[in-house]
């Protein structure tokens, strides 16, 4: 699953470079019985398998021992939700783990042993898998000379508080639409404040709990 994720693009040239390293743990290698059990049934009853505590403590004890600054984050829907503001604060951490669930999701007492529970929205997936490839190019962006052009992050959605302006590319015109016209007109004091209005108004009308939360910054 990870494999084409991180053989492409962005995450492919990061590790080229070596601006990143992403190694891959499977937890059966962290189990101690012959059948490399990683998940039994609930206490309790209920459906489905639950993942043991066990292999997911020795596997973060095992990184632990070589990388003993490294952040623990358990993928789970309960987690407080990932935005881009965490993306940031993560991006500045030398090491992290992300701990994949899978079935009915983990056993709660792994909660004690991370430092932090981490969800990428109100719906549920089948893995932690999926979830972590997307903190992973979240963040990952953001480490210095990751993205070509640095600056393109400063303009983009969430950054403010805000989603990011409408763009536009060739055509000019598009089956009888037209690309504003200020756009074109080479005045960048224009083209600047037009980006700001229009990103304020696509902001108030899908988003606007991103504008309250601009505006408690600023309390
Ligand atoms: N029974 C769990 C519940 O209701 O909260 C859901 C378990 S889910 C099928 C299996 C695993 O997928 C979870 O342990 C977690 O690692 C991952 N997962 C599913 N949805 C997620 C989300 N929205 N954010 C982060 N991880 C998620």
């Amino acid at each position: 699953m990870f494999e084409s994720t991180f053989s492409e693009s962005i995450l492919k040239r990061a590790q080229d470079q070596e601006l990143i390293n992403i190694d891959l743990h499977d937890l059966r290698e962290y189990t101690l019985d012959k059948h490399k059990k990683t998940d039994d049934y609930p206490f309790g009853g209920g459906v489905g398998l639950i993942m043991s505590i066990d292999p997911i403590v020795r596997a973060i004890e095992t990184i632990k021992e070589t990388r003993p600054d490294v952040r623990s984050i358990l993928l789970s829907p309960g987690g407080k939700a990932f935005n881009q503001k965490m993306a940031w604060e993560l991006s500045r951490e030398e090491n992290l783990i992300f701990v994949c669930g899978r079935y009915e999701g983990v056993d709660e007492r792994v909660l004690n042993f991370v430092d932090d529970a981490i969800s990428i929205g109100d719906y549920v997936m089948g893995g932690g898998e999926i979830p972590t490839m997307v903190l992973i190019e979240a963040i990952s962006r953001l480490i210095p000379n990751v993205v070509g052009d640095q600056s393109s992050l400063v303009e983009e959605s969430f950054e403010c508080n805000r989603l990011e302006y409408p763009q536009y590319t060739k055509p000019r015109e598009y089956r009888g639409l037209k690309v504003p016209e200020v756009l074109l007109s080479g005045n960048h004091k224009k083209i600047q404040d037009w980006r700001l209005k229009e990103a304020l108004k696509k902001t108030a009308e899908i988003r606007p709990d991103l504008l309250s939360k601009e505006a408690k910054k600023g309390d």
